[in-house]
């Protein structure tokens, strides 16, 4: 890396990612009355973490160190300093992961996530949250208050991470075969996770696993809490290896070998696939408002880079087929981005839910199922376009654009595959009933947007499509649901789009709600407008 850090290759290098993002703002100010402010964050975003995260990808990834002096196994990660340094002042000084534990909500910390960008650093954070959320919620005692060291409401910051999949599935969690065996004062584990991300660096993680003469599938498992150490002080789990992966290279993912490892049951056993699916929430949004945060920053570097670009006689700015790319990928990211905070504002709702669950509770996971497959979509197809429009140094390794596209790839895959997620919102809608909160939720989106006709009719062809596919058999309806998952999700984005044009008073949001709407409903090609340079400087703001 250059001694004057990216300068040069980068051109979101350097800038505030907070004050420069209009949509953000707009969105936090909408739906929280928080005093919190992002300056600080937005620079170190800009500076420290896009260089660490950059160095870490191409010349410093995690090693798995095995022995130690003394001929001791000791199985942990080293990960870059700098990086650590990082991920310290993320937690410690800018608070990203205790905002929803003090001062402050679900909103906050998900744009710190946002902010961030870089997937596997956002990991790093979101599994360490999960492991707060499953521990404040659902664990007592010492065993809960755990969860100050995750979120930084202590002096000692630890890490979290959690450990579900397995060699045979990692989407059917019913057929982990992990077992717990229960012994007089601790559990004892016997079991091998496959995907271990924070894998040497977590000091405590979340691990599914089954009770002895437990019930057959995912009811019959159960959540436990694994230290690093066991009660004697040593080693309590060893780590086979270190995945070499396409990106996310930020964290470390490794494959998990227990051994009568210790651990301590959080909550009730029979509860535990319910705790399970709960973090998968918190970590299924993380992932949504991360792919428009990696979204985000390869539209930063294209809109940099083709207001300095020339060809054929002009900036390539100046061009009607770049004005055309660029504007399809800031209202496309506006769109995602106001979708993924509708479903973080209901999450928020429904927090003190617990099963069996209240009817708001079903209606946040629906749209987090909704939210997490369309931004993966936005984020593969925004980013592929921003690279594009470096041309053929786009495709060159030691700019940090490519790395944007690669680090998209993954927010279809984890944390539930787009399928599994069509399946989950399915699931939401054929026991849960969740699809008629949404109804009634449209309505009254609906009731306050800026132009009624127009999010009328979108209305009436959200009740058209859901009245269509509900008259589908058992079988069509699971083919079919990830096309409904998608045009349902379009829809909401657009009236969504609308209605922040009225909260907000800036029309430019109802120009970008038909655009979007036109792109993604009626796919038809975006219109030429006026007002795209206005758009594609991020509303004006840079
Ligand atoms: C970098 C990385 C880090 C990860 N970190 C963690 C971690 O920390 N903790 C953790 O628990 N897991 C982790 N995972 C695992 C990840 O969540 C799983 O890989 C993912 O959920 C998919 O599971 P699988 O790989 O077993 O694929 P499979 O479940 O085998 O799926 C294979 C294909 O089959 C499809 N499929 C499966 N069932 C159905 C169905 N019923 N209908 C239609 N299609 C179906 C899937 O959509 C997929 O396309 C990580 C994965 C990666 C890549």
């Amino acid at each position: 890396m250059p001694l004057n850090g990216l300068e040069g290759i980068s051109y979101a290098y350097g800038l505030n990612h907070y004050t420069l993002d209009k949509p953000l703002k707009d969105l936090l100010k909408l739906y929280t009355q928080s005093k919190n402010d992002f300056t600080g964050l937005g620079k170190f975003v800009g500076k420290e973490v896009y260089e660490s995260t950059y160095r870490v990808d191409l010349e410093s990834l995690p090693r798995l160190i095995y022995w130690g002096a003394k001929g001791e196994r000791v199985d942990y990660t080293w990960l870059d300093p700098y990086e650590r340094y990082v991920v310290n002042e993320l937690i410690m000084n800018y608070g990203v992961n205790r905002y929803p534990f003090d001062n402050g909500t679900w909103h906050d910390h998900y744009a710190g996530i946002y902010l961030i960008g870089d997937p596997g650093l956002s990991c790093i954070l979101t599994i360490t949250i999960q492991t707060a959320y499953a521990l404040n919620k659902y664990a007592e005692g010492n065993l809960r208050d755990e969860y100050k060291n995750l979120v930084g409401l202590s002096n000692k910051l630890k890490l979290g991470a959690t450990w579900f999949t397995e060699t045979q599935g990692g989407s059917d969690l019913g057929a982990n075969t992990t077992i717990a065996k229960r012994t007089e004062k601790k559990y004892l584990l016997n079991g091998y996770k496959y995907f271990s991300s924070g894998a040497g660096i977590a000091d405590i993680s979340l691990v599914s696993a089954r009770p002895e003469k437990s019930k057959e599938g995912a009811k019959g498992l159960a959540l436990y809490l694994l230290p690093r150490y066991n009660s004697k002080g040593e080693l309590n789990y060893y780590i086979r290896r270190l995945k070499y992966k396409s990106g996310t290279n930020s964290v470390p993912t490794g494959e998990v070998e227990l051994i009568n490892s210790e651990a301590d049951l959080i909550g009730k056993e029979e509860e535990g696939i319910y705790y399970i699916m709960e973090d998968l929430t918190v970590s299924r949004l993380a992932n949504a408002i991360g792919a428009m945060g990696v979204a985000r920053k390869a539209y930063l570097e294209a809109l940099g880079f083709s207001r300095e670009r020339s060809a054929f006689g002009k900036k390539i700015i100046e061009h009607p087929l770049m004005i055309r790319d660029l504007l399809d990928m800031e209202i496309s990211i506006e769109g995602g981005l106001a979708l993924t905070y509708k479903a973080i504002n209901e999450f928020q709702n429904s927090i003190n839910s617990r099963p069996p669950y209240t009817k708001e509770y079903h209606y946040a996971r629906f749209l987090t199922h909704i939210a997490k497959n369309v931004t993966a979509e936005l984020s593969s197809k925004i980013t592929q376009l921003a690279m594009e429009a470096f041309g053929g140094i786009g495709f060159l390794n030691e700019f940090p654009i490519e790395r944007w596209h690669r680090e998209a790839l993954i927010t279809p895959i984890w944390e539930g595959t787009s399928n599994i997620q069509a399946l989950d919102m399915l699931e939401s809608m054929v026991k849960k009933k969740a699809h008629e909160v949404y109804l009634e939720d449209l309505k009254s989106l609906v009731n306050d947007s800026y132009d009624k006709e127009f999010t009328t009719k979108l209305l009436n062809k959200a009740v058209d499509i859901l009245k269509s596919f509900s008259s589908l058999s058992p079988k069509e309806a699971e083919y079919n649901s990830k096309d409904f998952l998608r045009q349902q999700g379009h829809i909401l984005s657009s009236i969504l789009l609308n209605n922040l044009a009225k909260q907000t008073e800036d029309n430019i949001y109802d120009l970008i709600s038909k655009q979007y709407y036109r792109v993604y409903i009626e796919k038809k090609e975006l219109d030429m407008i006026d007002k795209y340079d206005e758009i594609i400087s991020i509303h004006g703001s840079i």
